[in-house]
């Protein structure tokens, strides 16, 4: 008798959840979207709905994502700016200092313009940026070093090192947009214009110390950026100057996950394109597939991330597929445009998915990492819509994948993310003969 595994592909989009909107008839974008092939989907499998950290915490990606992977972020999380660097490929040890980056555009006076440099900052520009800050920022106030690295657009990551010296996360935010609550960066409700001070939490040695070097790399690199000769030509052309790095979510040490391969017995690979998420997974064993940074062109960067993913089908027995797209309109409010995004996920991600692979050698998962509700403009705690189909997996009465529809489901509603995984490795060994 031939033993085969089933494979498991678990597919998150991003930011995917939402409420009804009176501008889509009362619909959810996941509702209004055209999703044959989700619905589809839902139909062959089981459905339910996920709090994808627990009722009221309204988490951002890395919080989310970690909780979904199976980890409990309250005991695992130590913030996301080490997971920014380990995704960004940056050595790291315990007592460095890991912070989460953004090129942003701020008046004379440290008023904030524009938090993401109007999102016109491409990955090369701040590359370039980013090398100049390398080469003729020296932190003074301690004796430290520093990497700065840029990764998708107006992102980037700092490590700063003591000589001698451990540094602390105890530190409060420099960017107004976001809070800390129990370690964890959730967004500020109200956020101020200012760009703040970095401010001990704790009063050690070490706090002092991280705060004093951050507020020191804030000026000195801002010093720079103003009259860099790429800002001097942005302004030039009427775009706004990325003359400000913005920066959040500290972390001194990196998190200790459980090797996922190990505890499942099961040859895991990721496929995302934010360092976040890529970092989690490298911490969770799995296997990061190299894939370029996204174009924006979402029909092919779909095409192609699906493309990738059946090159390397036959080499593992999991695949972690983070899928960016619908977040950033949920941001925006742009609730048509979300729906769009989603439709544009079934049909180029999706169907060629399907067309490629047999449900009853697949175990498929479809769900999100949170709710991105237009009406909010950000995360919220609403449960997400989950769907598993494929190998043995029994299919319950619903009919399409929908916030609305998956609370009819069979799965019910999972009260914590970290409920997920084993359910799914449940599926995918009952399929073992
Ligand atoms: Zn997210
Ligand atoms: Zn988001």
């Amino acid at each position: 008798m031939t033993v085969y595994m089933l494979k498991l592909i678990y597919i998150v989009i991003d930011g995917m959840a939402d409420r009804p909107l009176e501008e889509l008839n009362g619909l959810t974008p996941l509702e209004y979207a055209s999703t044959p092939n989700l619905d589809g989907l839902a139909k062959r499998g089981v459905t339910g709905l996920m709090y994808t950290v627990e009722k009221g915490v309204a988490p951002e990606s890395d919080v989310a994502v970690m909780s979904i992977l199976g980890y409990d972020p309250r005991r695992y999380h130590t913030g996301r700016g080490p997971l920014e660097a380990i995704g960004a490929g940056i050595e790291m040890k315990d007592g460095d200092l890991a912070l989460r980056c953004n090129f942003a555009t701020v008046g004379g006076d440290w008023e904030l313009i524009d938090r993401r440099v109007g999102r016109s900052l491409t990955s090369e520009e701040a590359a370039e940026l980013g090398s100049a800050i390398n080469k003729e920022v020296k932190l003074e106030s301690h004796p430290a070093d520093f990497v700065f690295k840029t990764t998708i657009g107006h992102r980037a990551v700092l490590v700063i090192k003591g000589r001698g010296i451990k540094l602390s996360a105890d530190i409060t935010n420099t960017d107004p947009a976001y809070v800390k609550l129990e370690g964890m960066g959730i967004a500020s409700v109200k956020p101020e214009r200012m760009v703040k001070r970095c401010e001990p939490l704790k009063d050690t040695p070490e706090a002092k110390a991280a705060a004093e070097l951050v507020n020191e790399f804030t000026v000195k690199s801002r010093e720079l950026l103003e009259k860099h000769p790429i800002n001097v030509k942005r302004v030039e052309e009427g775009k706004l100057k990325a003359n400000i790095v913005l920066m959040r979510d500290a972390g001194d040490k990196t998190p200790k996950l459980f090797n996922l391969n190990e505890k499942y017995g099961l040859r895991f690979a990721c496929l995302a394109d934010m360092p976040v998420e890529r970092g989690i997974a490298k911490l969770a064993g799995m296997e990061v597939i190299p894939i370029p940074p996204p174009t924006g062109d979402l029909k092919n960067d779909y095409g192609f991330r699906v493309e990738r993913l059946l090159e390397v089908l036959p080499h593992f027995d999991a695949f972690y597929i983070h899928i960016k797209g619908p977040d950033e309109p949920g941001h925006d409010g742009d609730a048509r445009r979300k729906a769009e995004v989603i439709s544009l996920v079934d049909e180029e991600f999706m169907a060629p998915l399907l067309s490629s692979v047999k449900l009853s050698e697949t175990v498929i998962c479809v769900t999100a990492d949170h709710a991105t509700p237009c009406s909010l403009k950000a995360h919220s705690d609403d449960p997400v819509p989950i769907l598993i189909a494929g190998g043995g997996v029994e299919e319950d009465e619903v009919q399409t994948f929908s916030e609305r529809s998956c609370a009819l489901g069979k799965l019910g509603l999972l009260e914590k993310g970290v409920e997920l995984m084993p359910i799914l490795v449940k599926a995918v060994k009952a399929g073992l003969t």
